[in-house]
């Protein structure tokens, strides 16, 4: 029983090793696998006379390909690693015992790439291999080559063997994806899988055209002109030879502040334009990192500290159609509820048919469906094609899931398209924008007071909702007095809010919250955009035709002329935010970043534009300030590094003349 067990879970390990290692193609998520590998390591510490040298635990990572073998002078190890505080407390106690006292870490990202060794003589370039299983690895060196973090000759003359991670910036994995999608090849998974695909390339020039960069992280010294004793000096020599390190390293006094660097990251990573699935702590010293050794597979001195995973695989239970306030029907994936980055999933985006199609997701599949901040759940992969084959392809459905009405292709369009005008699910989507942050940020109206409201009849478009009397609210379902006027006064207050606001809240065809101020400050009014021609609101800097055909069709529509005057006979002000606007920011762009006291970033971001400057999310050098908040994530550290003015939120608040 348990050697059958043993023996299912190894050769579980060894497929997806294969397919993650040599097809650079995962099937389970990270950290799927790595709670598989704990189960068959807890197994085999219990039934050690079941240990066989094929079984994964035995080795380190990856498997070679297509390339010259080359044995590595220093064997590369792995790294244990955890998932939780507590193991890294004992892991600390450990190496405390071991060493007799409280010692120094230094904690670094682990960076999701691919580990290589670079070997240097008289601080020439002269070897780059792969780590492949620790002890022969590929000799990459022309690819290597093309990589141009990677010094070809150091600063200094050095014998040096140096470590660290080959990986592909997060937009250019996004830009080479789209590029493969265009010409119908197949996507990388994640960025490492794009870093290691292209790395392995057997035509060097495909490399050069990849963006590839490399942390170094690591040097073993032989001869130099020093000799450092910490991890944490050989670092700085690393700098001085030349090479990229990462910046965002600490050193701290015990595991307390290890932990706190976990946790400081766990969230600000996602700022990050690459990937990291974790920490590493490393023991600061070297003389206590030559005491503690190494186990067969991974040093004592270190581990890696893993961030929750922000993929997983589940069951795709259904496939149901959500239709949206344009009316475009979208596919929802309904899953077996797993818990995905510390809060349970049962729901992902399949984005649309095609997708569905190109993905060849079938209900019944296990599919890996992934996290990003702030980002609802999306699937991204079939995760186990066994069995696949045998489940049935997925046919959409040509009838609207909420009115039964027959659903239409648009020309251009990926999505099926409701067209009945009265649909309810497009009417109470159009009612819940109204009321969104975007639009009118109405406050204590939601989803499901909007679903209520609509089921007794008492709103159908969001003009209704300024019609709505206070004995209307004391119908819904446990709204007492309070809440009846809290909702009543919001509602109502909603009417001076800016023009822009009113704009985007219409849900008019491919006009969101951008364009809508940008029509608003061109155009004022409701008369204004009644009297504006088609070519007049295409040739608004950022409408463009297709949009200006839209917004002219909509305020030329009998309907929505009537649905228009209501609202103006219902007291709407239409204040413009132009009126008000003044140039003192002009041709300044400001990143916000962090939290901010006394507003929120979107006000902040209203004041800048109340005052004729922009916006951006992106710190480059183009970027004349960055207002920085509390935990301001990695924008701060660019800004540092380009050199760009940052202010805290009382010198953003002088600069505006606020204060
Ligand atoms: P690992 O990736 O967990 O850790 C070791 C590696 O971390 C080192 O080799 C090095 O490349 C890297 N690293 C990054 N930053 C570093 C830094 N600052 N200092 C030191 N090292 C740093 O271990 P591994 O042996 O490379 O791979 C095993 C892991 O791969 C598993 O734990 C699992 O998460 C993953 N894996 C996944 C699948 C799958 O199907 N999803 C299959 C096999 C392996």
């Amino acid at each position: 029983m348990i050697e059958e067990k043993i023996k299912s879970l190894r050769d579980d390990l060894n497929k997806y090793s294969y397919n993650y290692y040599v097809l650079d193609n995962p099937l389970i998520s990270d950290y799927e696998y790595d709670t598989l590998y704990k189960e068959l390591e807890a197994l085999e510490s219990e039934h050690p006379e079941l240990i066989t040298p094929d079984s994964p635990t035995q080795r380190v990572g990856g498997i070679s390909t297509g390339f010259t073998e080359h044995k590595h002078k220093y064997r590369l190890y792995s790294l244990d690693n955890t998932y939780n505080a507590e193991e890294l407390c004992k892991w600390y106690e450990r190496v405390q015992k071991e060493c007799g006292e409280k010692v120094e870490l230094v904690c670094e990202l682990k960076i999701d790439g691919l580990a290589i060794a670079l070997t240097y003589k008289d601080g020439m370039f002269t070897t780059g291999v792969t780590r492949g299983d620790g002890v022969t690895g590929e000799n990459i060196t022309q690819n290597l080559k093309t990589i141009k973090a990677i010094p070809l000759k150091l600063f200094k003359s050095a014998d040096v063997e140096v470590r660290g991670e080959i990986y592909m910036p997060k937009t250019s994995f996004e830009k080479l994806n789209e590029e493969f999608l265009q010409n119908g090849e197949k996507v990388f998974a994640n960025p490492r899988n794009a870093a290691a695909g292209s790395l392995r390339q057997l035509d060097s020039s495909i490399t050069a055209k990849r963006d590839l960069s490399m942390f170094t992280y690591t040097a073993i010294i032989e001869k130099a002109d020093f000799e450092p004793k910490t991890h944490w000096d050989a670092i700085q020599y690393i700098k001085e030879l030349g090479f990229k390190t990462n910046p965002h390293i600490r050193l701290v006094d015990d595991i307390e502040g290890a932990i706190q660097f976990c946790k400081d990251w766990e969230t600000k990573r996602f700022d990050l334009n690459y990937a990291t699935d974790g920490v590493v702590i490393k023991v600061n010293r070297f003389d206590y990192q030559r005491e503690l050794g190494f186990t067969a597979r991974a040093p004592k001195w270190a581990t890696a500290f893993k961030f929750p995973p922000e993929e997983i695989s589940t069951k795709l239970i259904d496939i149901e159609l959500g239709v949206g306030k344009t009316g475009a029907v979208t596919p929802v994936a309904v899953l077996e509820p797993v818990n995905l980055a510390g809060s349970v999933v049962s729901r992902a985006s399949l984005h649309n048919f095609d997708e569905i199609q190109r993905l060849d997701v079938r209900i019944g599949d296990r599919v890996l469906i992934k996290k990003a901040a702030e980002i609802i759940p999306k699937v991204i992969k079939v995760a186990d094609t066994e069995g696949h084959e045998k489940l049935s392809v997925y046919e959409p459905d040509d009838i609207c899931p909420e009115c039964g009405s027959k659903l239409v292709t648009k020309e251009g369009e990926v999505n099926l398209f409701c067209v009945n005008p009265s649909c309810p699910a497009v009417l109470k989507a159009k009612l819940e924008y109204w009321v969104s942050k975007e639009a009118m940020d109405i406050d204590f109206i939601g989803p499901s007071v909007i679903a209520q409201m609509y089921e007794l009849g008492l709103v159908k478009t969001p003009v209704d909702f300024y019609k709505l009397t206070y004995d209307d609210f004391l119908k819904l379902d446990l709204v007492k007095d309070k809440s009846a006027t809290n909702m009543y006064k919001s509602i109502q207050e909603s009417k001076t809010k800016s023009f822009a606001r009113f704009l985007t809240g219409l849900s008019i065809k491919m006009v969101g919250k951008e364009t809508a101020e940008i029509i608003a400050n061109e155009f004022s009014n409701l008369e204004g955009l009644y009297s504006a021609s088609k070519e007049q609101l295409a040739e608004t800097e950022g409408v463009g035709e297709k949009i200006a055909k839209e917004i002219y069709e909509f305020f030329h529509d009998k309907n929505n002329i009537l649905m228009l005057n209501e609202f103006k006979n219902l007291g709407f002000e239409f204040k413009n935010d132009n009126v008000l606007k003044t140039d003192e920011l002009q041709g300044k762009t400001f990143v916000l970043t962090g939290t901010l006291t006394t507003m929120t970033r979107d006000e902040a971001g209203d004041k800048i534009k109340m005052k004729g400057g922009k916006t951006s999310s992106s710190v480059s050098k183009n970027t004349s300030y960055v207002v920085a908040g509390a935990n301001p994530g990695s924008k701060l550290d660019k800004a540092e590094k380009l050199g760009v003015i940052i202010l805290d939120e009382e010198g953003f608040l002088k600069l505006i003349g606020e204060i």
